[in-house]
């Protein structure tokens, strides 16, 4: 028997949810353990409860709503996303994945389906990270990955700490963080990028997340006069940040294949019109989905700014401070979205995250997979953020008949 889901319901339920802290640009303002993360959460505990599903939260506040399974004793097979949202955010950035866990729940229920494995949906505290930093606070300590004591008693700009913060809106659990098996865990999204919609594709087959390094430069030259240095003897650090900058994006556009290079922020000093600037302190962003290639950024990278800081007589340091290796996403859980997504008749394409999401922390401790839905012209956190209603259903579609495979072929 094939059941389907109805996507008309879940549609439904994104408009519901959506007017929990609904923005005059039809988006959402839902950050983390405010008065609308409390709604938005009481909301969907009631549509769970009211599925018979058993709901819990953990000492993070993370939510699991969980149907059972015909063996009481197997690890659930886990849907899960986040409620909550940027201050501008959009109605579907995590909210599609936490609904179409409800959505395929209802499917299960209203046709008496049952399950091998307890199915369990999961609403991930805080992915956003928009009020308390940094993002996917949920998920990072339930995969051992960020410290709970530090996550608990961290502070918003307004000084309110986090662990309070859960406690107001009555979403503190007794359950420990992390101690919590799943058999697999399933995340449907949006794409929040424009290579699906670009490509005519309807669904994304997640195989994995590209991974980050983050390096600051500081470059250091002589200030001097702007009337009396001549040209030949400046040592203008600007000059050097200015080469350095155009040569790192050629760097990126030469090696190609999806590498990404930014040179996002820079601060000249002393930053005057009429001083050569005598240092320059710049920012630069690698990506790309496979490690090897990041070693060979790096590189190229080190050997740009050596060269560049040489010509002009510059002294340099720069220092890697942040490094999130790529993720590959777990072959069987990837192999059953992939078989899923084949049954029904929309474009598909394979396709590495560009974001990070709770499924990159989730995957180190239970086999992940994702699946993207395009987004209207690749915007996300952002109120116009947009997604087709009939995208929306087949992604849910493509979910459901994902856990079942998964569920009757565990591995
Ligand atoms: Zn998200």
């Amino acid at each position: 028997m094939t059941i389907k889901i109805n996507p008309a319901r879940l549609w439904n339920d994104i408009v519901e949810s959506g007017k929990i802290g609904a923005t005059e640009k039809g988006g959402l303002c839902r950050l983390a353990l405010s008065d609308e993360d409390r709604r938005v959460r009481e909301w969907f505990v009631e549509a769970c409860r009211a599925e018979e599903c058993e709901v819990r939260f953990d000492e993070l506040g993370n939510l699991f709503a969980r149907r059972l399974g015909r063996h009481s004793d197997l690890h659930p097979i886990a849907i899960g996303s986040h409620l909550d949202s940027q201050p501008t955010g959009g109605k579907f950035d995590g909210i599609l994945g936490v609904l179409a866990g409800l959505e395929v729940v209802r499917t299960l229920n209203e046709h008496g389906i049952e399950t091998e494995h307890p199915i369990e949906i999961i609403d991930w505290t805080n992915e956003e990270g928009a009020r308390f930093a940094p993002a996917m606070q949920g998920s990072g300590v339930f995969a051992g990955a960020l410290e709970k004591q530090a996550i608990l008693s961290c502070r918003d700009r307004e000084g309110r700490v986090f662990g309070e913060e859960l406690d107001r809106i009555g979403f503190r659990g007794t359950d420990v963080c992390g101690d919590h098996p799943l058999d697999s865990y399933f995340e449907l999204h949006i794409e929040q990028g424009p290579i699906l919609e670009a490509e005519h594709k309807v669904i994304g087959i997640v195989v994995g997340v590209q991974g980050v390094r983050w390096y600051d430069l500081r470059l250091e030259g002589c200030a001097s006069h702007a009337g009396t240095t001549p040209m030949k003897l400046r040592r203008d650090a600007s000059l050097a940040a200015a080469e350095t900058i155009v040569a790192v994006n050629r760097m990126a556009r030469e090696i190609g294949e999806g590498a990404l290079a930014t040179t996002g922020l820079i601060d000249v000093h002393p930053n005057s019109r009429n001083v050569v600037p005598g240092s320059v302190f710049v920012t630069v962003d690698l990506r790309h989905a496979e490690i090897e290639v990041l070693d060979r950024m790096e590189a190229r990278l080190k050997e740009i700014v050596t060269a560049i800081c040489s010509e002009h007589r510059i002294s340099e340091t720069l220092d890697r401070l942040w490094d999130s290796p790529p993720v590959r996403f777990d072959d069987a859980c990837v192999d059953a979205v992939r078989v899923s997504a084949r049954k029904g008749d929309h474009p598909l394409r394979e396709i590495t995250s560009g974001a990070g999401h709770d499924a990159v922390y989730v995957s180190k401790v239970a086999p992940t997979a994702m699946i993207f839905i395009p987004c209207k012209d690749g915007i996300s956190h952002n109120e116009i953020e947009s997604a087709r209603p009939e995208h929306v259903g087949a992604g849910a579609s493509v979910l459901l008949d994902t856990v079942l495979l998964r569920d009757r072929h565990p591995d």
